[in-house]
């Protein structure tokens, strides 16, 4: 099979063959039919994460965003046969721990990172393993086709388990989005849709009006904003003193205080971007003033595979569609231009890897 190898950070992926994978006793292979594009794919090709011995190691396969078809399964798999359409989530548990019993498979102590670590290949590739794949794969249903499922993997779920399952946005609430790439865009259109009022914030135009169209009440460019460091200030004024939830999409220590300063008295900020190599993990906050106005600070990381039942009916009871984010589909050769445009952030919406 085709796949895209980290070779050295910064540099072009090789694309590769290499053999097909094998399942596993519990485990599934799954034929890839699209794959997105992510931020987190560009955070390991520039070899963050060192700082926190979490680097991704030379010659891993990426991609963690997989939509596809089963093509095989171990001899201890119930639940899945070859031809069922599934979902991959990235966060992989392995079903057994007592974090996974207890409904949190994307904490799992065992658990892998699909795409990011050597036990598991990533689906930037014609088929990727998927292990335990009877508490791990999602059912796809008909109406959700691949590349608007390839986001469910990751940012679209990441985002609702960040509003509906980590904090509880509800009608009414006015919700900021700080950072308008695939997962803030996510949040833009699950925040519409489970209610609130949703300020959306990005230093670009083109993003912002993406936001717009995917259910963003109010758009915020700190760039158009009179002075530096105003857009709490402006968030403040949209929102009558404060949003109730606040997530930092981004990852950057600026994003993360302004999400921060952005909340109401007893409001609550939900941290889901990773850090860069100027964070390296750690990001100083105003903890008096937290202190003072009882300000909630959350993170949130992927989504249990288990709550997937819950996001299908979400979108499918108010109709949104995991679809208009996706602004490009590419084939795998595309990838690593792809990823070194995200170093000036020129990419918009969600772009898929379709072709293999
Ligand atoms: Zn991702
Ligand atoms: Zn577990």
């Amino acid at each position: 099979m085709r796949a895209a190898i980290l070779r050295e950070y910064g540099e072009p992926l090789a694309v590769r063959e290499l053999p097909d994978p094998e399942p596993a006793s519990d485990g599934a292979v799954v034929r890839v039919d699209a794959c997105g594009v992510c931020r987190s794919d560009w955070h390991a090709w520039s070899g963050h994460g060192e700082w926190a011995d979490d680097r991704v190691p030379r010659g891993q396969v990426l991609g963690h965003e997989p939509a596809g078809e089963v093509v095989a399964v171990g001899d201890e798999v119930d639940r899945f046969r070859s031809g069922d359409r599934v979902v991959v989530p990235f966060s992989l548990g392995d079903g057994t721990c007592p974090h996974c019993r207890r409904g949190a498979g994307n904490v799992c102590e065992d658990g892998r990172a699909l795409g990011f670590e050597a036990a598991a290949p990533g689906a930037f590739a014609e088929r990727v393993a998927v292990p335990a794949a009877d508490y791990n794969l999602v059912e796809r249903p008909e109406w959700l086709g691949a590349p608007a499922a390839a986001a469910l993997g990751c940012r679209y779920m990441t985002a609702y388990h960040a509003l509906a399952e980590r904090t509880t946005v509800g009608g009414g609430d006015a919700l900021a989005v700080h950072g308008c790439g695939g997962v803030g865009l996510s949040a833009v259109q699950i925040g519409a849709a489970l209610g609130a009022r949703v300020i959306a914030v990005d230093v670009d135009d083109a993003a912002l009006s993406l936001a717009r169209e995917l259910g963003a009440d109010e758009a915020v460019n700190p760039e158009s904003l009179p002075q530096e460091g105003s857009v709490p200030g402006r968030v403040r004024d949209l929102t009558d003193g404060g949003a109730d939830v606040s997530l930092d999409a981004l990852g950057v220590a600026e994003t993360c205080r302004n999400s921060v300063r952005s909340l109401r008295p007893r409001g609550t900020h939900v941290q889901v971007g990773l850090t860069t190599d100027a964070e390296r993990g750690e990001v100083s906050l105003p903890t008096d003033w937290m202190t003072r106005w009882e300000i909630s600070f959350l993170g949130s990381r992927g989504m249990p595979p288990t709550s997937y039942p819950d996001l299908f009916a979400l979108i499918e009871a108010t109709g949104i569609d995991p679809g208009g984010l996706v602004a490009r589909e590419l084939s795998l050769s595309a990838v690593s231009d792809r990823l070194a445009a995200m170093d000036e952030y020129e990419g918009r919406g969600v772009e898929v890897v379709t072709e293999f």
